[in-house]
This record gives structure tokens, C-alpha cells and sequence, in this order.
């Protein structure tokens, strides 16, 4: 019976959503319907559960009236490992990423997982193995329960609980006047927005992708969300292929792999420590970003 509820399900969220509108609704509709361009081919492929090997081979990519914003991108990041993706503003971080769940078909080049190129699986079974965690995060008014059980419809009881303590939020959950059952959203209780970015990661918990990208909040949150936040990510991150897209430095120091792009393509890569040694790209852009801090 649930294999008919869930495009019900999905139906009445789509219109709950519409009826609220909002910058929710549109993200959403901009992530899931991108490029009515971007189709299943006649052929395509179920991907089943992947590895998450994703590979981009001299990929090239411009918007519709755009100047070209990736130039010959090859970069091979193998399953299970986390990469940080750093670069000036408008480089083309989110654009590189948001090429992985397919959101945008290349026009020169390829991107592939597993040894097969995003093109050839249908669209959805692509997008169930790639989870994003967004920097504005797309919640419905509805119970807590409900909104992390976005990640799999048919979640029991303790699957939501498990996946909100791996995200650490169960504890400020259980402080809420109705627990899982409190209502978010606009009637209901307003989520800071570290709140909400735990949830996220317990939505992602229960999705249980191989492959995640995470759009690292620009706004820094206060010291102990950042640090609850940073621990979730790290434990989410474990044994799935992780892009980082990040926006503050600080928090990538101990990152294994740092990638840096800018508008020439991807210019260095290494530990913190290397780039730093290096003096080049990486040196400059961490620079920019703790001048302000140390004249002040
Ligand atoms: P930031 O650090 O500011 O988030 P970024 O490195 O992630 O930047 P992108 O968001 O990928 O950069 O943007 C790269 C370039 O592509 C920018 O010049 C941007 O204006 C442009 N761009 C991004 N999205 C679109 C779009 N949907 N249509 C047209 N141009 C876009």
C-alpha cells in the first residue's frame, strides 16, 4: 500500500508547499525541475545503490547567456572520500557540484559515477544516491517528525530518531513543547538556523546517499552550533563521497583534499598546510578572508 501512498505523499507536499510559496517552493522547484533540457534519454539506466566514484573528465560548462563559467574541469574523487571545494566568489563551486545530481547537462566534457556517465541513468534513480544539504534549508510547515522523514517516506519512529541524534538534534527537539510532533513552519515553532540545519542532516541520515554535497552556511553561527554542526557533518560524511562547498575557510583547515577553483579552472590542490606553503591561489584567498579579522 505505502508504494501508492508515496506519490500521494508527495503530491499533498507539493501543494501544501505551493499553497505556503515562498522561497521554499521555488528552491525547490529550481533544484527538482532545473532544466525541463535535463531528461531521461529513451535508454536510460536504473543506477541502484553506487559506489559513489565521481569522475569529471575536461568538463566545460556555460549557462544560457552566461560566460563560460567551468573551463576543462578534471578532477577523480573516489569513493567514501571527502573533498573542499574553495574559490573566489562566482567561480563556479556550486556550478561544478550542481553538474553531479545532473541539474544541468555538460556541453563539453563528461561526468560520470561508477565508470558510467550521469547522462545514461534515469534522473531519479541518479538523484537517490546524491543527497544535498543546502545553505537555505528547504523545510515544509508540518511536524518535526514529518520534515525529517522527507528523507524516506516510509521511515518508522526510530529510524527519525536515530537519524536526528546522529544529526544531534534530538536533544533540543525533546526540549520542545511536542517533541517530534511540534509544528514547524509558519504556524508553528520558529527553528533557528542552526536548528534547521540539523534537521537537514538527519533528513540526510535517513536518505543514506553514497554521494553528498554540502553548501556550507556563509553566515557564521554561534561557536557550540558550529561546533554540533561540524561533528554531524563529519559523522554524515563518513564512508560517502562528500563535496564541501566552502565558503569559510576556517572551518576546511583539516580537510585531507582542498580543491581550489577559480575563473582558469581548478588551480591547486593539497592539505591546508601545502596550499599554504605554496603561496599561490589557496594563500591569497585565506588571506582575504582573516585580514578584517586580525586588523580588527
Ligand atoms: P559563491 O561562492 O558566491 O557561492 P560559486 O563559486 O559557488 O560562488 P556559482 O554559484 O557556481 O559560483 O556561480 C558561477 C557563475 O555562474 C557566477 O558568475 C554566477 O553568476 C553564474 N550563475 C550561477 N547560477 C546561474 C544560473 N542559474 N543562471 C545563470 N548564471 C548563473
Amino acid at each position: 500500500v505505502t508504494q501508492f501512498l508515496e506519490p500521494l505523499n508527495i503530491l499533498l507536499r507539493f501543494v501544501e508547499m505551493y499553497q505556503q510559496g515562498g522561497a521554499g517552493f521555488r528552491r525547490f522547484l529550481q533544484l527538482m525541475d532545473i532544466d525541463p533540457e535535463v531528461k531521461d534519454k529513451p535508454d536510460a539506466i536504473e543506477a541502484g545503490k553506487l559506489d559513489g566514484n565521481v569522475k569529471f573528465e575536461n568538463v566545460g560548462f556555460r549557462y544560457e547567456e552566461g560566460e563560460k563559467v567551468l573551463h576543462n574541469i578534471s578532477l577523480s574523487v573516489k569513493k567514501g572520500e571527502t573533498v573542499a571545494i574553495v574559490g573566489p566568489s562566482g567561480a563556479g563551486k556550486s556550478t561544478l557540484c550542481s553538474l553531479i545530481p545532473r541539474f544541468y547537462d555538460v556541453p563539453e566534457g563528461k561526468v560520470s559515477i561508477d565508470g558510467t556517465d550521469v547522462r545514461d541513468f534515469t534522473l531519479y534513480s541518479l538523484r537517490n544516491n546524491i543527497g544535498v544539504v543546502q545553505q537555505d534549508v528547504f523545510l515544509f510547515s508540518g511536524s518535526i517528525r514529518d520534515n525529517i522523514a522527507y528523507g524516506k517516506f516510509n521511515a518508522t519512529d526510530e529510524e527519525v530518531i536515530n537519524a536526528a541524534k546522529a544529526a544531534n538534534a534530538h536533544d533540543f527537539i525533546t526540549k520542545l513543547v511536542n517533541g517530534y510532533d511540534t509544528n514547524i513552519g509558519e504556524k508553528g515553532v520558529k527553528l533557528s538556523g542552526g536548528q534547521k540545519q540539523r534537521i537537514s542532516i538527519a533528513r540526510m541520515f535517513l536518505k543514506n546517499p553514497p554521494i553528498l554535497i554540502l553548501d556550507e552556511a556563509t553566515s557564521s553561527l554561534d561557536n557550540y552550533s558550529e561546533m554540533i554542526i561540524q561533528e554531524s557533518i563529519e559523522r554524515l560524511s563518513t564512508n560517502r563521497t562528500t563535496f564541501i562547498i566552502a565558503h569559510r575557510l576556517a572551518t576546511i583547515r583539516h580537510a585531507k583534499r582542498i580543491i581550489v577553483l577559480t575563473d582558469k579552472g581548478i588551480v591547486e590542490q593539497g592539505t591546508h598546510e601545502e596550499l599554504i606553503n605554496k603561496k599561490g591561489a589557496y594563500y591569497s584567498l585565506y588571506n582575504a578572508q582573516f585580514e578584517p579579522l586580525l586588523l580588527s
